[in-house]
């Protein structure tokens, strides 16, 4: 099977009812053996464009591209590597910092009412992008459980990401956030 039949397949299994996706897959088909976190990483002159958020010491906070719901971020260590054991313990902590300043960024920006927090290890849990560990912040909002909502909120999201850019990078300044500094 190649790599876009597999991601192919865990869209299947994972996100049948997820079409505007497939834009997703065909990205992760393009970069081939490329990794999109370690070029967002190296691409420091770039960081609006690839909605990179906060640079910390150890990871990163990016807003993800594809989102499941509107500031869907991504914490990622900026090194590659594809499991949790991998991480320093100065890593895991920062990421969890991290988890809990991108809690307050959006519970103050918009207003996100709860969080799904998790990460997806291995292609069988639905992993986009193996080999580069990430954790996922989901925000959500009362009433919007009913899939067709998350979708129809998605479709606006993806047409006004940078617009949200600007507004999380705001309110970060104002609460100034990120908080995690460990001498960076
Ligand atoms: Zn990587």
């Amino acid at each position: 099977m190649n790599k876009q039949d597999k991601h192919h397949d865990a869209e299947r299994k994972l996100n049948i009812h997820a079409p505007w996706r497939i834009e997703y897959i065909n990205m992760l088909s393009k970069e081939e053996q490329g990794c999109f976190l370690c070029r967002i990483r190296d691409e420091k002159d770039n960081d609006a464009e690839n909605l990179l958020l906060w640079r910390a010491k150890h990871s990163m906070v990016v807003m993800n591209r594809f989102p499941y719901s509107a500031g869907h971020l991504l914490i990622a260590p900026y090194e590659h590597i594809g499991q949790l054991e991998q991480l320093s313990s100065d890593a895991m902590l920062e990421m969890m910092r991290l988890a809990c300043d991108a809690q307050k960024l959006l519970t103050t920006s918009i207003k996100a009412e709860g969080f799904n927090i998790g990460m997806n290890i291995g292609h069988c849990a639905g992993a986009g992008l193996e080999g580069h560990i990430h954790l996922h912040v989901v925000p959500r909002w009362g009433g919007d459980t009913n899939f067709m909502a998350v979708l129809a909120d998605v479709r606006i999201i993806s047409q006004s990401l940078t617009d949200l850019y600007r507004q999380l990078q705001q309110t970060s300044s104002e609460l100034n956030l990120p908080q995690v500094n460990f001498g960076r």
